[in-house]
């Protein structure tokens, strides 16, 4: 790691690009602001449970920005799979959290780490998630380069960049999803939610619903009490999603 101030030529920075518009919008501020005298490069760590345009997504903003985009797993866990990681620690949720974040992102992110020289990180936190970025900074990294935030720009601006470049944002904006994690993701409590997955996805939200049930994991909130999926039902709404943040993987601010 590097001293806290700014990267010198030849610095390793790691844009951590998750499929999401604002890490892809990150990825273009930090080549057009690093790439000239620094060593950039994308790294996703994959999740099978991701919608599959996520992977279009990925290779179009590849394209764009003339860089590979490397993937990094967790070795423990080599099918990159949140079903198996819920089945192989018989949780899908934890206090502070999810394992499939735990082993499928941040210790993959180590591991990735660990094998790689890595200078400076640089994550999607937006000019509005300020106080994300200086929670992340203070608890898991302090070589963090704030390039969005820097740059003034909000989650609708990444959009719009990426927009006018030509890129198809991920599908599942346009479903009503707040971002592109996985479908169905264990993060989420929210009725409208899993009422979405429930009608844009219904075999993912059976497959939840089943997994749920059979590892004993309430997950979702419903008139003030945690219920199982199959006893939601189907008219139930919350607060709009638009309202809601759950994010996954290297947004995952848990203790390391
Ligand atoms: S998006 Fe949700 S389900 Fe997918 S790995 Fe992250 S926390 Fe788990």
């Amino acid at each position: 790691m590097t001293d806290n101030t700014a990267p010198k030529a030849g610095d390793v920075i790691v844009v951590w690009f998750s499929n999401g518009a604002a890490s892809a919008a990150a990825a273009h501020e930090t080549i057009k602001k690093y790439g000239w005298y620094c060593d950039v490069r994308l790294v996703n760590n994959p999740i099978i449970e991701e919608d599959e345009d996520n992977l279009r997504f990925q290779r179009d903003v590849s394209k764009w920005l003339g860089q590979p985009i490397i993937l990094h797993g967790n070795p423990e866990y080599p099918l990159n799979s949140a079903v198996d990681i819920w089945d192989r620690r018989h949780a899908m949720v934890f206090p502070h959290g999810a394992p499939c974040t735990v082993h499928g992102k941040k210790e993959a992110r180590q591991d990735y780490e660990r094998k790689n020289k890595v200078d400076w990180h640089v994550l999607g936190f937006t000019a509005d998630e300020k106080s994300r970025h200086d929670r992340f900074v203070l608890t898991e990294r302090s070589n963090v380069l704030p390039v969005l935030i820097d740059a003034g720009m909000t989650k609708n601006d990444c959009a719009a960049l990426i927009r006018f470049n030509g890129v198809d944002l991920p599908r599942v904006y346009f479903e009503g999803y707040p971002n592109a994690n996985c479908i169905g993701c264990v993060k989420a409590t929210s009725p409208t939610y899993w009422n979405l997955v429930r009608n844009t996805r219904p075999a993912v939200f059976a497959e939840r619903a089943e997994q749920s049930r059979r590892l004993g994991v309430r997950l979702v909130r419903h008139q003030g009490k945690r219920i199982f999926l199959d006893e939601l039902p189907a008219d139930a709404k919350g607060r709009p999603l638009a309202s809601i943040n759950f994010e996954c993987g290297i947004f995952c601010e848990e203790p390391a």
